[in-house]
């Protein structure tokens, strides 16, 4: 439940914070803040810097997963076992997003060895994908834009 999601990090339950993470629940997806914006004013009136706001609180408590997208956009989702990371190519912008998170091993020994409660992390692949390798030859396609 959102409620006892919120309850968890000690944040009130606001009719807005609710829509967020409605949102969020309900698409595995990570997304930008616009579209989150456009799919909680579905349930919950309010204006993109509230959006914003709470987007900005519930990272802040670990709930949320932000990564920074190369197209110049952040990408939400919650911070679950099945969050997902991304692949981003930059030459299009294309993004792949990975089923599996590569860190948990990672983060729990780190944990363990530090004693923090970790809340969140950041990971993403910069790449070229496979239709814009064809379209650079070879040998540039790191710099090729
Ligand atoms: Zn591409
Ligand atoms: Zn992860």
């Amino acid at each position: 439940m959102s409620s006892d999601l919120l309850k968890s990090c000690g944040l009130r339950l606001t009719p807005s914070r609710k829509a967020v993470l409605d949102v969020l629940r309900n698409h595995s997806e990570p997304m930008t803040a616009e579209k989150i914006h456009t799919l909680a004013c579905q349930s919950s009136r309010m204006g993109l810097s509230t959006t914003y706001r709470v987007l900005a609180q519930l990272t802040e408590h670990g709930l949320v997963l932000k990564n920074d997208g190369l197209d110049g956009f952040c990408y939400y989702q919650l911070h679950t076992h099945t969050h997902r990371h991304t692949l981003h190519c930059s030459v299009c912008g294309a993004v792949v997003f990975m089923d599996e998170c590569p860190l948990e091993t990672l983060e729990s020994q780190l944990a363990a060895q530090t004693g923090y409660i970790i809340t969140s992390h950041s990971l993403s692949f910069t790449g070229i994908c496979p239709a814009c390798q064809k379209k650079c030859p070879p040998d540039i396609s790191h710099t090729c834009k």
